[in-house]
């Protein structure tokens, strides 16, 4: 039953060859078995699930039908989850239990998802090796010496797994397709504004956008219609009608014109996943797409930019935990700043705390002009190519990480290293545009991922070359072995 997709458990369903309750017990029991292994959750909501189940089975014995009723996912634990404990992976809101769902889980809730519960994750959704999380560190199902990415590194590991089908994610820089690559899923960041933030806990606002981790794209389909929307609760929320995920699905590739940037195959890229990068290039060829070379010039100033802008963000956006507003407060406070220095000391890891620095230094007076705003300017440079390039491309496709998946703990002591390997992923975020990894083979039984990028609102053009890849590829199917 483990092994079953999105689609598959929702035709189960509505042919009754199970039932939801059946199902959630089955993956319940899964997570507790096999879940101490890969520490990819921070809290189970049994009780929920079941009684989630046993509702969603009751509107299916009543006539309705959804692909997403009954169906069990989890959430990225920075979706605030009413009465249940939203941890950010941070000591500083461990014990904080949102007083309100997020717009992306009322959304779920309402389609008839189950939620088994709530995946680790980086603390406060920053990294790319599910390192720094206050909970300790997710491990990859491929291998368990090695990460499984970041930041939504709980939610891939559970997924590859095979704890459960499909979980949400958010990507600022890369941590829905990082991850999704790092262990062999389909993950989608959709446009900014696609996907309402509202109670989804802020790392960088301008840039954080949610979006699913699924084993297919036809799952990634799925799980995008049950959290895509307008909301007039998120002032970024952009009002745009939603089209059928799955109905775009099986439109021919023919004509299909793919740009395939030359600045991608430098030399900070493993040669092993370039040549598989080419291999999926061949294959969509195969399927009547027609490839072109492109560039995108400004691409190498683009991490300076977004560790510029990330972290400017963050410091304002984590400004409110401060012991009193929210958070975790430190014991018997000699004085304001007494509290607001240990409490602050206490409930932040260190990583948080270098980009509350950063941040705070290059938004202050004297070296605002100098960094913020240069980064700004790089922004606008870094967009204008994707726009440059999408006058003569549809998709843009290339590499989702220039590495497989490092060894647990191999980047602990130099950050900037870590930085290094968001190089293909955070441009999107940059330019708000959507991408989407997708698996394309394997370098020493690690998985790696092609990325795919489009123009705005184009969520559904990038799940239909994912899915008609993977009609034609057997990557995507693979199990890692002991899941
Ligand atoms: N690795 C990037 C960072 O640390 C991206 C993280 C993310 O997308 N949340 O900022």
């Amino acid at each position: 039953m483990h092994q079953m997709t999105l689609a598959e458990i929702a035709r189960g369903l509505a042919d009754k060859k199970f039932s939801s309750e059946e199902l959630t017990k089955v993956l319940l029991a899964r997570i507790a078995q096999l879940d101490p292994q890969l520490n990819s959750f921070i809290s189970l909501t049994e009780d929920l699930a079941l009684q989630q189940a046993k509702a969603a089975d009751v509107r299916r014995a009543n006539g309705e039908s959804g692909a997403l009723l009954g169906a069990p996912i989890a959430h990225k634990d920075l979706f605030c989850t009413q009465g249940i404990r939203t941890s950010c992976g941070s000591k500083m809101l461990d014990n904080f239990k949102a007083p309100y769902d997020a717009t992306v889980v009322a959304k779920l809730a309402a389609a008839g998802a189950v939620t088994l519960g709530k995946t680790n994750m980086d603390e406060f959704a920053m990294g790319s090796a599910n390192e720094s999380s206050y909970y300790g560190a997710v491990k990859n199902p491929w291998n368990l010496e090695h990460v499984p990415g970041g930041s939504s590194g709980g939610s891939a590991a559970a997924v590859a797994a095979r704890l459960l089908p499909a979980a949400t994610a958010t990507d600022t820089g890369g941590s829905i397709r990082q991850p999704a690559a790092f262990t062999n899923l389909t993950g989608l960041k959709p446009t900014y504004g696609r996907v309402s933030r509202w109670g989804m806990i802020a790392y960088a606002s301008s840039l954080d956008q949610g979006g699913p981790l699924a084993r297919t794209a036809e799952d990634c389909a799925i799980l995008l219609q049950g959290m895509a929307g307008f909301d007039a609760n998120d002032s970024t929320s952009i009002d745009e009608p939603v089209p059928d995920y799955s109905a775009s699905l099986s439109t021919s590739l023919q004509g299909l014109r793919i740009g395939v940037p030359k600045e991608y195959f430098s030399a900070g890229l493993d040669p092993r996943i370039a040549e598989l990068i080419h291999n999926s290039v061949k294959e969509l060829e195969k399927l009547g797409a027609v490839i072109k070379e492109i560039s995108l010039p400004n691409m190498q100033h683009a991490i300076p930019a977004y560790y510029v802008i990330a972290p400017a963000e963050a410091s304002s956006n984590l400004s409110r935990f401060d012991g009193v507003r929210f958070g975790h407060r430190c014991e018997d406070p000699k004085s304001l700043e007494d509290l607001y220095k240990r409490s602050r000391g206490e409930g932040f890891g260190a990583e948080v705390q270098r980009r509350i620095m950063v941040g705070a230094y290059a938004l202050s007076a004297g070296y605002y002009d100098a960094y913020y705003l240069k980064a700004q300017k790089i922004r606008r440079l870094v967009k204008n190519d994707f726009m440059a390039a999408f006058n003569e491309v549809d998709i843009i496709l290339g590499p989702t990480t220039p590495n497989p998946a490092w060894k647990l703990g191999a980047k602990n002591s130099d950050p900037v290293a870590a930085y290094l390997e968001d190089v293909y992923t955070i441009t999107a975020n940059l330019a708000g545009l959507p991408g989407l990894s997708m698996p394309a083979g394997f370098v020493d039984g690690l998985p790696v991922g092609v990325q795919l990028l489009a123009p705005y609102f184009q969520e559904g053009r990038l799940l239909n070359v994912a899915h008609q890849y993977q009609l034609n590829t057997d990557w995507h199917t693979r199990t890692p072995t002991g899941f």
